[in-house]
């Protein structure tokens, strides 16, 4: 088992008396710069301006160009989307770069595929809370924290370990538990999970299956409750206890057809297919073809989601939640748009 630190574990705080500037101020980024400020921390906010911009200052922070938040930083945590790193990187962040500063990461993807190569002075961490940012800020609010893996890619000055854990329990993550892991774990993994499972595998579970059922005469909306709808209840079950919680609250009948027919779906071939996906991933084949869909502006990432907003799930969906004005609600309140 790896080692979790916690808060009383961390005692060298070395983020005490640096300015930390915060690029970017979505899920993530409203939430570190809140918690840290919370934990006594100097925060400016790097941004073009925009909504963010004026969310930022609404919210009492100072908001400077990103190239002036930078020139007045010992910590640049970057949290703007991934796509969009490495080129503000190049403008605005490298050249105005302190020696000796650190620049931050909540995810290793332009590290570890190259798209930002920091310069030899400074030091390179990441803090990747494993959760979206409205539940690092709430937990945090509530003297609780979600965990948070780090990871040290280049140590400039001696002290870049002690500063992203200094970072991690400034953020709260520490309450919770941080764990140490490496760029190429935590971007790997990330990028697998999502693709394999938790977005494209379990939407294209979820669009099979209503499809059978439609296609064998069923109507569209008995196949949406039980492909889709029913879903949140399942991975609530799965969230709070694991396989066997959410195999403990089903009927045995349900269970049964788990366990006979779960193998028949998700088959031998299927885990070959998952092996394919990692290799594309470890190779940076789908790095590849993610940077240069953005150089292109996205032509088939958008002709793929409009298809996808075709799909007939998606208009029986919208009419029957239309039904449940209860989960408009609660989703609205949740910025859960992202992993
Ligand atoms: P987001 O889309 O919610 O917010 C991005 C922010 O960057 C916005 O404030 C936007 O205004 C700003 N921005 C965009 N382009 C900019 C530009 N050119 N110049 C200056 N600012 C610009 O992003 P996010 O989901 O918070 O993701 C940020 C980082 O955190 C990413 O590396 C992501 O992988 C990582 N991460 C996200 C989550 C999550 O749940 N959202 C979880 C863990 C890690
Ligand atoms: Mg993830
Ligand atoms: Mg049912
Ligand atoms: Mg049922
Ligand atoms: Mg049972
Ligand atoms: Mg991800």
């Amino acid at each position: 088992m790896v080692k979790v630190l916690h808060d009383e574990d961390i005692q060298r705080d070395v983020l005490t008396g640096k300015k930390v500037a915060v690029v970017g101020y979505g899920s993530q980024g409203h939430a570190h710069a809140q918690n840290l400020r919370d934990s006594g921390y100097e925060v400016v906010i790097g941004l073009r301006e925009g909504k963010s911009a004026a969310r930022a200052r609404e919210d009492g922070f100072t908001v400077l160009p990103v190239a002036d938040a930078v020139s007045v930083a010992d910590v640049v945590m970057i949290l703007m989307p991934d796509e969009t790193q490495a080129k503000v990187y190049k403008e605005s962040i490298k050249p105005n770069l302190k020696s000796g500063a650190a620049i931050a990461f909540a995810h290793g993807f332009n590290i570890h595929f190259g798209q930002i190569v920091p310069p030899d002075d400074v030091d390179v961490f990441m803090v990747a809370p494993k959760g979206p940012g409205h539940l690092v800020r709430r937990t945090y609010e509530e003297g609780a924290g979600v965990p948070a893996l780090y990871a040290v890619y280049q140590d400039a000055t001696g002290q870049a370990k002690d500063l992203a854990l200094s970072y991690a329990k400034g953020i709260g993550a520490a309450r919770a538990g941080v764990l140490e892991t490496t760029f190429k774990e935590e971007t790997e993994t990330d990028l697998f999970g999502e693709q394999a499972v938790l977005c494209g595998g379990l939407t294209s579970l979820i669009k099979a299956g209503f499809e059978v059922l439609v296609e064998a005469g069923y109507q569209p909306e008995a196949a949406y409750f039980e492909c889709l709808h029913e879903m949140k209840l399942i991975v609530d079950l799965l969230y709070e206890g694991g396989l066997s919680n959410m195999r403990y609250s089903i009927s045995d009948t349900a269970q049964w057809g788990d366990f006979v027919s779960g193998p028949r779906v998700v088959t031998a071939e299927t885990k070959e297919r998952m092996k394919e996906i990692l290799a594309d991933i470890q190779s940076g084949a789908f790095a590849k073809s993610w940077i240069l869909e953005n150089q292109v502006n996205r032509p088939q990432f958008n002709a793929i989601n409009a298809q996808e907003l075709n799909h007939p799930i998606e208009k029986v969906g919208q009419e029957l939640r239309a039904l449940m004005p209860f989960i408009k609600q609660s989703v609205k309140d949740q910025e859960t748009k992202k992993v």
